[in-house]
């Protein structure tokens, strides 16, 4: 059986800058990841990503019933490919308010402090255009703008400052409110920089690092209770087990972390027992406090024909894209939401509402829809968060206000889909995850 110093589960944005930073430390590292590899032109392409949704590299998670939002099922979306929701995201490069990090701290996360969080991004960051002392030039993670901005966006920031929200050109800088462009992470030839590309992929040169793609890591493996390994399945349903000298590192996203927890008996003991998982550890709070930002949509009605709808078809979109090989200009140059802005609506001095322009939505291929929703009779416009396909676009629609107050908290708890228990819930691979 193969032993490594670590073993990191989840090539995801974590997982890809975790292994990295091992390998560049002289320490050898297998890393597994449950989705195919980043090798997509979607994925590299900046625009490219919202085709990758209804693919297998991307993931729907899809919640319980959500009484909060009229009894709505909520999908959030995950990557499921190397450099995980770094290699479909938005590409937005945002770091979080400085009170957060403070409020964490207080909670009594020590390390987590913004004066201490802080250097750690100036480390991992070569920004373009900003430098200290809030930016970092020299790190691996390219930050840049974009070099496509959308009219409607230009127009949609003109209109917010007319109601009075200020300029700001670093979100990430000393003042996190206003409305301005994202930077975003995009590399210099036009590509977009995921956690894949700029840190696992320069790290893939040493033989310290191994990388399993298409593997599903289904438990830890413990001996007085320490881990001591991982067991793994590849796509053919072929059993793989590895083994460690130091740690494995889990780093499989927030929803699918707390549940590999709890496959491997470490969770709530009175969910895990029901279940016919044997407690290793009753740790109530893995897969508790889940929260997450829900998207709520406002649609305008726009008097001319320049949105995104239908740029991604036909002879449109083949121009796009002789564009975008030929020149690294055009449409999908843009990472669809190139603009927006923070609010504090309440007067506390952070934001609580983060705003995105997005100028029209390329209509959803239907593949991508999630099935709950879609069967979906409520009239009413569904409340998700981006990327779920199934919103409501026809324009001028009303929307739901936002009624998520701060501090509003869920819990993943894993849900049986055959009667069999333990064995099935391994069996049941990466679908299988709820939260209410
Ligand atoms: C559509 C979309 C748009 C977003 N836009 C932005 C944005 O513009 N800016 C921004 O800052 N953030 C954005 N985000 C959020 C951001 O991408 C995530 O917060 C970030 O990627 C989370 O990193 P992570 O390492 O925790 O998890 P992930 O990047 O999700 O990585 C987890 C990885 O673990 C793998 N995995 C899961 N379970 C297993 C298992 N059992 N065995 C092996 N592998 C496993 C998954 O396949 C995945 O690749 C967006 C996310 C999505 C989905």
């Amino acid at each position: 059986m193969e032993t490594h110093d670590y073993i990191v589960v989840g090539g995801g944005s974590a997982g890809c800058a975790v292994a990295s930073r091992l390998v560049q430390a002289g320490r050898s590292v297998l890393l597994i990841e449950a989705g195919p590899t980043d090798d997509n032109p979607f994925v590299r392409m900046p625009g490219g990503f919202v085709k990758l949704f209804g693919t297998e590299r991307v993931q729907f998670y899809l919640s319980e019933p959500q009484a909060s939002a009229g009894g709505r099922v909520v999908a959030v979306p995950q990557g499921r490919t190397l450099g995980g929701g770094s290699s479909v995201n938005a590409m937005i490069y945002i770091r979080g308010g400085s009170t957060d990090y403070d409020e964490w701290r207080d909670m009594g996360c020590s390390g987590w402090s913004w004066s201490e969080v802080l250097p750690v991004f100036k480390r991992a960051e070569a920004n373009q255009r900003l430098a200290a002392p809030y930016h970092g030039t020299d790190g691996p993670l390219v930050v840049s703008d974009l070099r496509f901005r959308h009219p409607l966006s230009l127009v949609g920031l003109q209109a917010a400052q007319e109601a009075g929200y200020p300029y700001n050109d670093d979100f990430n800088g000393p003042v996190q409110q206003g409305v301005g462009f994202f930077q975003v992470t995009l590399k210099a030839d036009g590509e977009r920089g995921s956690a894949a590309a700029v840190y696992l992929r320069p790290a893939m040169g040493t033989r310290r690092l191994k990388t399993i793609t298409d593997a599903y890591v289904g438990s830890i493996v413990t001996e007085n209770g320490a881990a001591v390994g991982v067991k793994f399945a590849d796509k053919t349903g072929a059993q793989g087990e590895a083994r460690v000298r130091e740690e494995v590192i889990l780093a499989a996203g927030t929803l699918a972390t707390p549940k590999l927890l709890q496959l491997s008996g470490i969770g709530p003991g009175d969910d895990l027992s029901a279940l016919g998982i044997p407690v290793l550890r009753d740790s109530p709070e893995v897969g508790a406090n889940f929260h997450d930002h829900l998207d709520v949509p406002f649609y305008v009605r726009i008097d001319r024909p320049i949105s995104l709808l239908g740029e991604d078809k036909g002879l449109k979109a083949l121009r796009h894209l002789v564009q975008y090989r030929l020149f690294r200009t055009g449409l999908l140059m843009s990472n669809v939401v190139d603009s927006g802005g923070f609010i504090d609506t309440t007067g506390a001095g952070r934001s609580d509402i983060q705003i995105h322009f997005i100028p029209g939505r390329p209509a959803a291929r239907r593949s991508a829809r999630p099935r709950a929703l879609d069967q979906s009779r409520d009239p009413r416009p569904q409340v998700a968060r981006d990327g779920s396909p199934a919103l409501d676009q026809s324009p001028g629609s009303d929307s739901v206000r936002p009624q998520i107050p701060r501090g509003t908290r869920g819990c993943l708890r894993l849900r049986a889909r055959h009667q069999g228990g333990a064995q099935d819930w391994r069996a049941a691979g990466d679908k299988e995850v709820g939260w209410g």
